[in-house]
């Protein structure tokens, strides 16, 4: 056990209220339906975000594409669009089908983030995002770079010479210190990463062979993001990527919606109230899966379904929506260790700012033990030779999860949803695992 009192209750209590806890203590997988969840209309009410934010990121990304197609040739091909493909996985399927012994409905997808470019991981669509968001504020502030201008002018050495006066820092599980490590040393800027103990050293080593600061924590991801925080306030020329609070990430991360539209579009794939979206998008901190949850929710609405996914020794996440409390509870008050072998996904305490955002939004929470990510590790390599990381595998078993506790979603709340199974898209969100050397799988 961790601490006797939490937020002023005894463990007992907490679990008398809420008796799910019981089993998150026991690292128990469970599945979790969010009772706030309703109509998007209503739940849009209450937050800040909306169309018009997402848009500006889009087209700021729009901007930024001439430059990344030449600071990164393997981009060129989508003209310096850093997007990843939407695939079906049949012998997947039919796989977790089989082991699991259940039926999975209509059509399975996966969202291949585990092979976006730069980064190899979803990271690369906030943690990109905010490093030339940032990059503009500062060019443009000092009258270097004009809305109008063909950026990929900031390649010239007068920019990188400009941009080396300033440094930015993150706090990371290792994939986001990559993405932003990897933008950041090519774009010029100094770089500091502050690892937490769960980052592979195949990633630092990554890092430093690129010119960029890596430094070690003995900690988790919390404390790794509180001393690059603190180290950063102490240098005026210092900007901090705050994963536990960044609108920017979040927004970053929220442009993947309308890119899977057209994706879906092409594949003559309807989504409408007749044909539900089921997305399964793995959670650690928040804002990868909350980004793109919003973003779908804005183009969806009520015909998408968003469920998260946590490993059962980190389901800081859920354990923050559930009981309300978001970031001032972590999993190890609890007495839960959050040690799991999906690094991505290794974060005791969640984002406050993306539990408050999607409190009313997000149609719930699952968890699986680190044995069945390893099992679907296998699975996937030699069914669809796909290669991925641990923590993208937690949303491959979503569908599965559903079908499991479907008698959950005949509430009112969703309506008819389970008569419209049958017509029901289903994508796992695969977020990680491209770059991932080898002889470390
Ligand atoms: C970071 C990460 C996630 C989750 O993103 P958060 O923003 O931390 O919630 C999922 N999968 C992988 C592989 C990641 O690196």
């Amino acid at each position: 056990m961790g601490n006797e009192f939490i937020c002023g209750k005894s463990i007992n209590a907490w679990i008398k209220e809420y008796p799910i806890i019981k089993d998150l203590v026991d690292t128990k997988e469970v599945f979790w339906l969010n009772k706030k969840y309703t109509n998007f209309e209503k739940a849009m009410n209450k937050i800040s975000l909306g169309e018009d934010d997402v848009k500006d990121a889009e087209d700021r990304l729009l901007r930024f594409a001439p430059l990344i197609a030449k600071l990164f040739p393997e981009t060129e091909k989508l003209n310096g669009i850093i997007e990843s493909p939407l695939i079906e996985i049949s012998k997947m399927r039919s796989k977790m089908e089989t082991i699991f012994n259940t039926t999975i409905p209509n059509k399975l997808l996966l969202k291949c983030d585990s092979h976006l470019a730069i980064a190899g991981s979803i990271k690369a669509r906030g943690g990109i995002y905010e490093v030339l968001k940032h990059a503009e504020t500062i060019a443009m502030e000092n009258d270097l770079l004009h809305i109008e201008d063909d950026y990929s002018k900031l390649s010239e050495k007068k920019y990188r010479d400009f941009f080396s006066k300033y440094t930015i820092q993150v706090g990371s599980t290792g994939n986001l210190g990559l993405s932003i490590g990897i933008t950041s040393a090519k774009i010029g800027f100094n770089v500091i990463v502050h690892m937490s103990k769960d980052a592979k050293q195949w990633k630092k080593d990554l890092l430093r062979s690129k010119g960029v600061t890596v430094m070690e924590y003995e900690s988790d991801y919390s404390k790794a993001v509180e001393e690059g925080r603190k180290l950063s306030n102490k240098n005026p020329n210092s900007y901090f990527i705050d994963d536990e609070n960044s609108k920017d990430l979040f927004l970053g991360y929220s442009v993947a919606a309308g890119r899977l539209k057209k994706q879906l579009e092409k594949m003559n794939i309807v989504v409408d109230s007749d044909h539900p979206l089921f997305v399964y998008l793995p959670c650690g901190v928040g804002g990868g899966p909350g980004g793109v949850a919003f973003g779908l929710k804005l183009i969806f609405k009520d015909n998408v379904h968003c469920f998260f996914a946590e490993p059962t020794h980190s389901p800081c996440m859920l354990m923050g929506m559930y009981t309300e409390m978001h970031q001032n509870v972590c999993v190890q008050d609890f007495g839960i260790d959050n040690i799991t072998a999906a690094d991505g996904l290794a974060v005791g305490r969640p984002s406050g700012f993306v539990g408050k955002t999607l409190e009313e939004l997000l149609s719930g929470i699952y968890t699986i033990d680190d044995e069945k990510l390893h099992s679907l590790l296998k699975n996937i390599r030699t069914e669809e030779n796909i290669k991925l990381e641990p923590s993208a595998c937690a949303g491959l078993i979503g569908p599965v999860k559903l079908m499991q506790n479907i008698n959950s979603l005949k509430s009112p709340l969703y309506k008819d949803i389970t008569t419209k199974l049958p017509n029901s898209i289903h994508i796992c969100w695969a977020t990680g695992g491209s770059l991932v050397p080898e002889n470390t799988l």
